[in-house]
C-alpha cells in the first residue's frame, strides 16, 4: 500500500482549509484575513518556560469571565476559536451516525473540521437575505447533534435575527447544540447571546482573540457554556493547548487596560468602515456593497474574478467568495487601515466596466 492508501479514507478524500496564509500571494496590503491592521506590542512577563503550562491558565478564564459577564465554569480556552468548533464536534458527534448542520454561505471550517473527524455534515443554504431558513432546518435535523450558526457571519457581515436563534434553540432543545459563533461579537457587542446561557442549556458561543483584539498570531480563542458541556470539552481536549507565552499575552490583553484598548480599535474600525463603504459605492466597477456590522465587507463586482486578480498582481490580497452558495460575483475586504483602504479604492477606480 501507498502511504496515501494507508491514511483514512475521509482524510485522503478532504480539501483542507483554504486559509488566507495558504492561499499566498506577494502583497503588501492584506486584507483577506479579517486580521487587525497593525500590531499592538507585548511583553512577556513569564519565564517559567522549563515547566508546562496550566492546561486552562487561571488568569485568562477569570478575566475572560469577567469580560464577557459569565461565570469563569462558563468558560474554555483554547487555541483559537478553530479548536473549540472541532472540541465540539469530538465530544458530540459520532463519526459515521450523528452529523452537524450550518447555512451556507458562511465560514468554512465547520465542514473542514466535520470531514476531518469523518463526521456528516448537512447543509441548509440561508434565505435570499441571509437569515435563517428554519423551517428547512427543522426538516434536517435528524441526527444533527451540532447546528453552528456565525453571527454575525462571515463572509456577509449581519447580525443573524436573535428570535430565530430562540426558535432555534427550542427547537433542538434536549436534542441539539446550537453553537454561536461570535468570532466578530466586539464589532456589533449588542448582538451577543452570552446572556441566554442560563436559559439554554444547548447553547454554546465561540469568541476569539484574533480580531478586535488584534491577536491572530496568539491564537487563542474561547468557548462559552453551560459547566457540563465545558466538562466534556476538558476531557477532550489537548492537555497542555495554550503555551505560557500565549496565556501571559491573553491574560494582558482581557486586563482593564486592554478591554478599554480593544474598544478603541473597535471605534477605529467603524470609522474606516464607513469611509471605504461610502468610497466603494461611487465606484464603476461596484454593483453592490452589503451592510455589514463586523471589521470586513462584501461586496459585488462586475467582473469580480478578473478584480480580484487585477487587485492581486498589484499586491492587493482580498479574499475571493465567488464560489460561495449565492456569493457569485462577490469579494470580501477586510477593513485596514486609512492607507490600505485608499490603496484598494484607487484600484477599484482604474478597473474597466
Ligand atoms: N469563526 C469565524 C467566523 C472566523 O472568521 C474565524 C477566523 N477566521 C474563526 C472562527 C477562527 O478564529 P481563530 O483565529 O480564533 O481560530
Amino acid at each position: 500500500m501507498s502511504i496515501e492508501e494507508l491514511a483514512r479514507k475521509n482524510v485522503r478524500e478532504l480539501t483542507p482549509y483554504q486559509s488566507a496564509r495558504r492561499l499566498g500571494g506577494k502583497g503588501d496590503v492584506w486584507l483577506n484575513a479579517n486580521e487587525f491592521p497593525t500590531a499592538v506590542p507585548f511583553e512577556l512577563t513569564q519565564q517559567t518556560l522549563n515547566r508546562y503550562p496550566e492546561c486552562q491558565p487561571k488568569a485568562v478564564i477569570e478575566n475572560y469571565a469577567q469580560y464577557a459577564d459569565v461565570k469563569p465554569e462558563q468558560v474554555l480556552v483554547s487555541r483559537g476559536a478553530d479548536e473549540g468548533i472541532e472540541l465540539l464536534i469530538r465530544a458530540f458527534c459520532e463519526p459515521g451516525k450523528d452529523a452537524v448542520l450550518f447555512c451556507p454561505p458562511t465560514y468554512g471550517m465547520y465542514s473542514v473540521s466535520a470531514e476531518t473527524l469523518g463526521v456528516e455534515y448537512r447543509t441548509v443554504p440561508a434565505l435570499a437575505d441571509w437569515q435563517l431558513d428554519l423551517q428547512g432546518i427543522a426538516d434536517k435535523l435528524d441526527g444533527v447533534k451540532i447546528i453552528y450558526v456565525c453571527s454575525p457571519n462571515n463572509p456577509t457581515g449581519q447580525i443573524i435575527n436573535s428570535q430565530d436563534f430562540r426558535v432555534l434553540l427550542e427547537m433542538t432543545r434536549g436534542k441539539a447544540i446550537v453553537v454561536a459563533d461570535e468570532a466578530y461579537i466586539e464589532f456589533c457587542p449588542q448582538a451577543t447571546l452570552a446572556g441566554w446561557l442560563s436559559e439554554y442549556p444547548n447553547l454554546v458561543i465561540l469568541r476569539t482573540l484574533s480580531k478586535a483584539f488584534a491577536l491572530a498570531g496568539l491564537r487563542c480563542g474561547f468557548t462559552l457554556a453551560n459547566e457540563d458541556v465545558i466538562a466534556l470539552l476538558l476531557k477532550v481536549i489537548a492537555p497542555y493547548p495554550l503555551s505560557t507565552p500565549v496565556a501571559d499575552i491573553a491574560a494582558q490583553a482581557l486586563s482593564p487596560q486592554g478591554i478599554v484598548a480593544m474598544r478603541e480599535r473597535v471605534a477605529q474600525i467603524l470609522v474606516e468602515r464607513r469611509y471605504l463603504v461610502t468610497a466603494l459605492q461611487d465606484i464603476p466597477c461596484v454593483e453592490q456593497v452589503f451592510d455589514s456590522e463586523t471589521n470586513y465587507i462584501l461586496v459585488r463586482l462586475t467582473a469580480s474574478s478578473a478584480v480580484f486578480k487585477s487587485l492581486w498582481d498589484q499586491g492587493i490580497i482580498l479574499r475571493d467568495q465567488n464560489k460561495q452558495p449565492s456569493l457569485s460575483g462577490c469579494l470580501r475586504i477586510t477593513i485596514g487601515t486609512r492607507a490600505e483602504s485608499q490603496r484598494v479604492i484607487d484600484a477599484l477606480r482604474a478597473e474597466p466596466v
